[in-house]
């Protein structure tokens, strides 16, 4: 009974140590190092002109994009996010927008006469 149990077991403790041994050699000889990283791009989109929504004014914003890149040793390989953002040359709030309303908004501004639904100056009334 005795003999039947012993060698199994050191048989079994033999095992994890060379398993142990095994991957500490490994990780020792994996010496390559993976430089990776993010990399911000801004693009102005175009220059509406828009109601502000923080000073009032009908003033010029910027429409940026800003791509964020996955890189892999300082090669940019593909976008992890991009967003989209108008900021007030006047007061310089930022505000986000979405993809949908970054595609809108251009088409809004190069359409003088359209009825925007947002962004109308305000008329004041005739005194008289
Ligand atoms: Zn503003």
């Amino acid at each position: 009974m005795a003999q039947g149990k012993d060698p199994p077991a050191a048989h079994a403790g033999d095992v994890m140590q060379q398993t142990v041994r095994a991957d500490r050699h490994s990780s020792r000889r994996k010496h390559s190092v993976i430089i990776f990283g993010t990399k911000g791009y801004l693009y102005q989109l175009a220059i509406l002109t828009l109601v502000c929504g923080r000073c009032g004014n009908p003033a010029a914003h910027t429409l940026r994009k800003r791509v964020t890149k996955f890189t892999l040793f300082f090669v940019p390989l593909f976008p992890i996010s991009t967003k989209y953002a108008t900021q007030c040359t006047f007061c310089g709030a930022e505000q986000k927008v979405t993809r949908e309303q970054a595609d809108q908004l251009p088409a809004q501004g190069a359409g003088p006469g359209t009825d925007q639904p947002y962004g109308r100056p305000q008329q004041q009334p005739h005194q008289h």
